[in-house]
């Protein structure tokens, strides 16, 4: 059962039912969903989440209701992996890696899309819908068709050709738009006014959407053996991964699930597309939307609709935000794949080439445990590494041909 009692605007603080509404009758802030944690503080222990799923779902009790059955596909309880090899080339001395890579359609995504529509189903509706800069729409309309229901994504019309094929196989309508994400997203919204019986999953499901997101911090501090780490690298679009990811450890914290204190967050963007690392950077209290100029599709949010909440808590605990350019992306994306065997999308480039910025400038200890989330699989960004990562040599099918290669590229000693 879920011990989730209502949606509370973040701005005033105003209580509403867990109903569809996603925006304050009174201050139009955002809206949260919260819980009785006193209540689940009895009925939530290690012993009760280690007999759940291995999926998102074993945290069911901090997650809405999502009425008769979740929609389930296998989001999440995705491996942490210690990454030595890496840790040693950039100096740290315990990292880890949250391999997000490894969900159902290949991104974190699958973790908020599986809540959203266990909500929608439950609240009666019947088509799923989102604005989308490549991951969502994959995740919504796999979710969709895995419960026969109808899906309409809408997208940048110029995205990854994988990403457009991997929404596109799942056969819903998929609306390429001519513009950019907050193009899409502002279209969107004018659409939940027209077909309010469609869930957007980000748009008028979004209260119950963002808690998708707390399961990365659960799973974390579940797989270090109840422990928080000290700082966690996150990659930050619209930055509601970040905000509840810190929200996810602060419940597991108060519900005495971990001892300690909650990590430090530090958030990772594209240079091409920073509008919070600038904000952080300037001091500025206001975010300045920027046009999105960068490889890093996934992450390419101008007017981040959280970004006011990142600021706070990088803020509020000491963190920070990297910026990095595409060739440092390209570049760590390479270095990840070489030192530990994980192919990560340009997001996990951002998060990489972040964290080691921000290693060299000092905001991150390397003396203390770091946790970087790895949030889609490289797959999806096929085409932003096809032209770097070639053949080592082309060869005619003989032995002679081949041993002449393996010398070329010192494999043999040459003769
Ligand atoms: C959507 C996305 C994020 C972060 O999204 P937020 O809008 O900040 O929650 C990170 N990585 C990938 C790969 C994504 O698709
Ligand atoms: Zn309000």
């Amino acid at each position: 059962m879920s011990f989730a009692t209502g949606l509370l605007c973040r701005e005033c603080g105003t209580a509403y039912p867990t109903e569809a509404r996603y925006s304050c009758d009174f201050c139009f802030g955002p809206l949260e969903v919260s819980y009785d944690l006193a209540a689940a503080k009895d009925a939530v222990t290690r012993e009760s989440i280690m007999d759940g799923p291995n999926s998102i779902w074993r945290y069911g009790a901090l997650l809405p209701d999502p009425g008769v059955k979740p929609v389930d596909l296998g989001a999440g309880w995705t491996p942490l992996r210690r990454a030595s090899r890496l840790a040693e080339v950039l100096g740290v001395e315990e990292l880890w890696l949250k391999d997000d890579t490894r969900n159902p359609t290949g991104s974190f995504k699958d973790r908020v899309v599986s809540v959203a529509l266990s909500s929608a189903r439950r609240l009666g509706f019947t088509t799923a819908a989102c604005a989308s800069t490549g991951n969502l729409a994959t995740s919504v309309a796999a979710h969709a068709a895995f419960i026969g229901w109808p899906s309409v994504t809408l997208i940048p019309s110029d995205l990854e050709k994988s990403k457009i094929a991997m929404t596109a196989i799942f056969g819903g309508t998929v609306l390429g738009v001519e513009g950019n994400y907050d193009d899409v997203n502002r279209l969107c919204v004018e659409l939940v006014a027209e077909h309010p019986d469609w869930a957007f999953a980000n748009v008028n499901m979004r209260p119950y959407y963002a808690e998708g997101s707390k399961t990365l911090a659960y799973e974390i501090a579940e797989q270090l053996g109840w422990r928080a780490p000290d700082q966690v690298v996150v990659p930050v679009a619209s930055g509601s991964q970040l905000t509840k990811v810190a929200k996810g450890f602060h419940e597991f914290i108060d519900l005495g699930l971990v001892d300690g204190a909650a990590p430090v967050l530090f958030g990772a963007q594209a240079t091409g597309c920073s509008p919070i690392a600038t904000a952080f950077t300037q001091g500025a209290e206001y975010i300045t939307p920027q046009r999105p100029n960068t490889i890093a599709r996934s992450l390419a949010i101008g007017n981040p609709a959280d970004g006011p909440y990142v600021l706070d808590e990088l803020r509020r605990n000491g963190g920070d935000c990297g910026s990095v350019p595409d060739e440092e992306i390209l570049e760590c994306i390479g270095l990840l794949a070489k030192t530990e065997g994980v192919f990560a999308e340009t997001a996990g480039g951002v998060t990489i080439a972040s964290l080691r910025q921000m290693i060299q400038r000092g905001t991150i200890n390397p003396h203390k445990s770091i946790v970087a989330i790895i949030s889609g699989h490289g797959l999806k960004t096929l085409d932003a590494v096809v032209d770097s990562a070639v053949v080592s040599s082309t060869i005619q099918p003989s032995l002679a041909a081949a041993e002449e290669a393996l010398r070329f590229h010192q494999l043999v000693a040459a003769s």
